[in-house]
């Protein structure tokens, strides 16, 4: 059972969290709570101001991050030594990050290995405290330090899990908790390499922690609990009348996920996959609601169009080599680039003259055009948006393309690719358009 940030903001969240895992105790439940709602934010803002120069702001951000958290401890818990122990492990912990800020600071330096142990604050206070509520409640709780059993390379603050270590160890470290009743109660995103440095994955990573769980742990199900329905049929930041998907495949999902739907970190669905374990995406505040199942296969006759997402900050990159397209190794040469600096492309498009390209992560854009430049023309567009429409029946139902199409003709729409998953179609829109082509699309699919 994950819970979101939101699910765990403040002590009524909290307290809302002990009544839902209360009607699963019998399933022996592993709790992973992500940080308190823009914990993880400001925990990065504070060590970048600290690298900055900025010691006594970085130092205030901390105070405040501690008071938040000191408040939301003396609202849950009543048993007055209890409230005293864990103040005191919450002074010690953000007494060890002030430690860490100063370093930071005296450096002016700030290398991911740091910015993942600052981050990992966020988990380990929010999960801190759940675990004093939980007893406290009259559930049998233990803490656990995800980093006992979450193993991942050295990428610090954009770490990959290791299976295989993770399969082996997480089974020894909760089994045991688990078969004695208690509840297990541990963080997600933060994690350890196998040498003991902290690492996290990257944002949004608690969910992927969940799954990566469920995995290890041959879990029956995993539940994403969160702050809306389910899985819309849209971001309901940008459209009103979304509806709830009841049931989705790992497929659909994933492809969700991947395109933009930040209800589900991308990498979420991989490790469910791997053993088949539903996913299930449920409201905290209205657990009653039945919320979207993620399963392998779903009865789709009635399924057309599951849902519309969005990438809006993407950065287009069009590179341009008359001489070299037709020549075999061309795409190969520009790959290459790509791999050499780990950036990873979402979609492709080519001509005979052009390929066109999408980056989710242009942190490494210079040193890219640069190489490219080498052997090709490259211009960079950072004024579009990516749309993926996502349904397991686009490939049965003829006319889809022209129906969306048809009711987007007065926008400017480029880069239109089939997948070849055939479950998604995906274009580039200009971003100030990108809000209308989505509302456009959900009036003329869900209206
Ligand atoms: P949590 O803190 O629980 O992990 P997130 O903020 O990461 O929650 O994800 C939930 C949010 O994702 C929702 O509040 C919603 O605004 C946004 N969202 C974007 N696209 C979708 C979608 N297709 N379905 C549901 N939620 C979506
Ligand atoms: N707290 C982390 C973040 O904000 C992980 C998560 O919430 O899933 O990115
Ligand atoms: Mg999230």
């Amino acid at each position: 059972m994950k819970f979101g940030g939101t699910s765990v903001q403040d002590a009524e969240a909290m307290a809302r969290v002990i009544s839902i895992v209360k009607t699963r105790l019998k399933r022996k439940p592993v709790v992973v709570s992500s940080a308190t709602a823009k914990t993880t934010d400001t925990l990065l803002n504070c060590c970048r101001t600290a690298a900055e120069g900025n010691y006594e702001k970085a130092t205030d951000i901390i105070r405040q991050i501690k008071d938040r958290h000191i408040k939301i401890s003396s609202e849950l818990i009543k048993d007055e030594a209890k409230l005293e122990e864990l103040k005191v492990k919450i002074k010690d912990l953000l007494d060890g990050l002030r430690d860490i800020i100063k370093g930071i600071y005296l450096l002016s330096e700030l290398s991911e290995r740091s910015i993942a142990k600052v981050a990992s604050h966020g988990e380990l206070l929010s999960t801190l405290i759940l675990s004093y509520a939980f007893n406290e409640s009259g559930i049998k709780t233990e803490y656990v330090d995800a980093r006992d059993f979450m193993y991942t390379n050295k990428d610090f603050s954009n770490a990959e899990p290791l299976f295989d270590v993770i399969c082996s160890k997480a089974p020894v470290r909760l089994d045991k908790i688990l078969n004695s009743g208690k509840v297990v109660v541990t963080q997600g995103f933060i994690a350890s390499t196998q040498d003991g440095i902290t690492t996290t994955f990257s944002r949004g990573g608690s969910d992927y922690s969940a799954s990566i769980i469920g995995m290890a742990m041959n879990a029956e199900e995993v539940e994403i609990w969160t702050d809306v329905d389910g899985i819309l049929t849209a971001d309901p930041m940008i459209v009103e009348e979304t509806k709830i998907i009841d049931e989705i495949t790992f497929k659909e999902a994933a492809e969700l996920a991947f395109f933009g739907a930040k209800v589900l970190h991308p990498s979420t669905i991989i490790p469910a996959v791997e053993k088949n374990i539903p996913v299930r995406v449920l409201n905290s505040h209205y657990p009653e609601r039945k919320g979207t199942l993620i399963k392998k296969s779903i009865n789709e006759k009635d399924s057309f169009i599951k849902s519309i997402t969005s990438k809006k900050e993407i950065t287009v990159l069009n590179i341009y080599s008359p001489k070299m397209l037709l020549a075999h190794g061309f795409l190969k040469k520009i790959f290459e680039v790509f791999d050499k600096h780990k950036t990873s492309v979402d979609v492709i498009t080519t001509s005979e003259v052009n390929v066109s390209l999408t980056l989710d992560n242009d942190e490494s854009i210079e040193g890219i055009i640069k190489e490219l430049s080498e052997f090709s023309e490259v211009n960079v567009d950072r004024d579009k948006s990516l749309v993926c429409i996502v349904g397991s029946n686009l490939k049965y139902i003829p006319g889809v393309a022209k129906k969306v199409f048809q009711v987007l003709g007065e926008f400017n729409i480029t880069m239109i690719s089939q997948g070849a998953s055939v479950i998604n179609i995906s274009f580039v829109v200009d971003r100030d358009k990108l809000n209308d082509v989505i509302k456009t699309l959900h009036k003329e699919f869900f209206g």
